[in-house]
């Protein structure tokens, strides 16, 4: 592919690994960076070349700009790919690799801070057509506290404008609640992002997290692949995606689709993007707009066919998109299970090294997973150690494959999440996909010991 020749992955774990798949099938060559506790890591071993980035705090490695540019130019790497997490949001960081001429593959600087500032990014969404939460115009301010709870009608969300993981986040159910609903949220505001300023939503009761990928060229050409139901999460981390949701029927995925892909046209977005929203009785409302490839992209790719790295790097490339609307199909059902290095109950991380790793396969089964026997998960970092991803002709084949993969999968020396999945596959409502965002939450509180 003309333009990018070598690409340095600046991330860790699955993610890192599975950038440099899609770059090896790609022909072009790869860079890991890596700090000290990851030295053994298998995308530093599959990689080109590697170079060490710094200790293993994420803020002197994997969040060191400095490093990071000067490992590009030691290795003459002439891309960049952040995967999720980390510099992926970061504008500073696309600028500065911009004045250094290398390519971040990502969307435009301008259009990362848009969207991560909340109230700009709502006002965005509005402004291109995109259905919102009913909420405040702008700030919400003690003087206009009141006035606004009641013009959107009880319950109401305060939120974080800064926000990000469910942070400076309070519900307000009454009147009387407001105030102090509103005083700590700013308060939490300001202590984890520095900026107290909050807005205000109509609180939803029973919504489903649906997600639409986008994938725009940057030059006002822009399509959508379909949908995630993301709504089985624990304290807003997702835990079980499944493409395409439950929830909706054709007509329902194409129109919020449209919306998003026309949207996407008008801004002339740049990569790979998601619009997140709420969806209760049969309306969307927007959250937010994420800037970069998730965590669970595997699942689109399971029911479309198409690599969303490769377009990426296509589109930073300047290939455009390697598909129309018009060509792409969606096939059948993926569900995706996070494995985390965590206690199945309480959640406590569990680092420590992997005594046994046995992986499935047969049809319809992708493991993307940095993890392999006699790995040692370093306690600096998030805890997810691999996804597993199952596809099959219909939700029912696919749950039934889930159901026996997950039998066979062998993760020995840790604690893992692999038993919550053998629980939730039994269970009738996951069955019925008959759940909302609070469904795993309330689920975990009813049937603790
Ligand atoms: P953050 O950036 O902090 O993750 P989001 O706006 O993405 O904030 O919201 C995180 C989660 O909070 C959502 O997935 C949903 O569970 C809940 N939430 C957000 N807005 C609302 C709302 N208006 N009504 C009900 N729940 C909401």
């Amino acid at each position: 592919m003309s333009g990018i020749s070598k690409i340095l992955i600046a991330n860790r774990g699955e993610i890192a690994l599975r950038v440099l798949r899609a770059c090896k099938e790609l022909g072009i060559a790869t860079v890991a960076v890596h700090s000290t506790a990851d030295a053994d890591a298998m995308h530093v071993r599959l990689a080109d070349e590697s170079v060490c980035i710094g200790p293993p705090p994420s803020r002197e490695s994997y969040l060191n700009i400095h490093q990071i540019v000067a490992a590009c130019e030691i290795t003459g790497a002439d891309a960049v790919h952040p995967g999720y997490g980390f510099l992926s949001e970061n504008a500073k960081f696309a600028d500065i690799l911009d004045a250094h001429g290398i390519t971040f593959i990502g969307p435009t600087a301008e259009h990362i801070r848009l969207m991560g500032d909340k109230i700009t990014a709502k006002q965005t969404a509005m402004e291109l057509g995109i259905p919102v939460v009913p909420g405040s115009d702008g700030e919400v301010t003690e003087d206009n506290l009141m006035a606004t709870a009641h013009r959107i009608g009880f319950p109401v969300l305060i939120k974080a404008t800064a926000g990000g993981g469910g942070r400076g986040m309070k519900v307000a159910k009454t009147e009387g609640e407001l105030e102090e609903a509103f005083n700590t949220a700013r308060s939490e505001a300001a202590a984890a992002f520095g900026n107290p300023a909050v807005y205000m939503e109509k609180y939803l009761g029973k919504p489903r997290h649906i997600e639409i990928q986008v994938l725009g060229d940057g030059e006002g050409n822009a399509i959508h692949l379909g949908e995630r139901d993301c709504s089985l999460q624990r304290r807003h981390q997702k835990v079980w995606e499944e493409a395409n949701s439950p929830a909706l029927n054709v007509e329902q995925r194409m129109r919020i689709g449209q919306i998003c892909a026309d949207a996407m046209k008008k801004m002339k977005y740049r990569g790979a993007g998601t619009v997140e929203f709420l969806y209760e009785n049969g309306e969307f409302y927007f959250i937010e707009m994420n800037t970069r490839l998730q965590v669970e992209h595997p699942i689109t790719e399971a029911i479309t066919g198409i690599d969303l790295v490769h377009e990426q790097i296509r589109i930073a490339s300047g290939a455009g998109l390697s598909v129309t609307q018009d060509e792409v199909t969606f096939s059948g059902h993926a569900i995706e299970c996070r494995i985390n290095a965590e206690d199945p109950r309480t959640f406590v991380p569990s680092p420590g090294t992997i005594t046994h790793f046995h992986a499935p396969g047969g049809l319809g089964v992708r493991v993307d997973s940095g993890a392999y026997q006699g790995y040692k998960i370093p306690p600096y970092y998030d805890s997810l150690i691999g996804k597993l991803i199952v596809h099959g002709r219909t939700r029912v084949e696919c749950m039934m494959r889930l159901r026996r993969v997950l039998d066979e999968f062998v993760i020995d020396g840790i604690k893992t999440t692999l038993p919550l999945f053998q629980d939730l596959i039994a269970n009738q409502d996951i069955a019925n996909g008959d759940y909302d965002i609070h469904w795993l939450e309330d689920y975990l509180a009813r049937t603790s010991a």
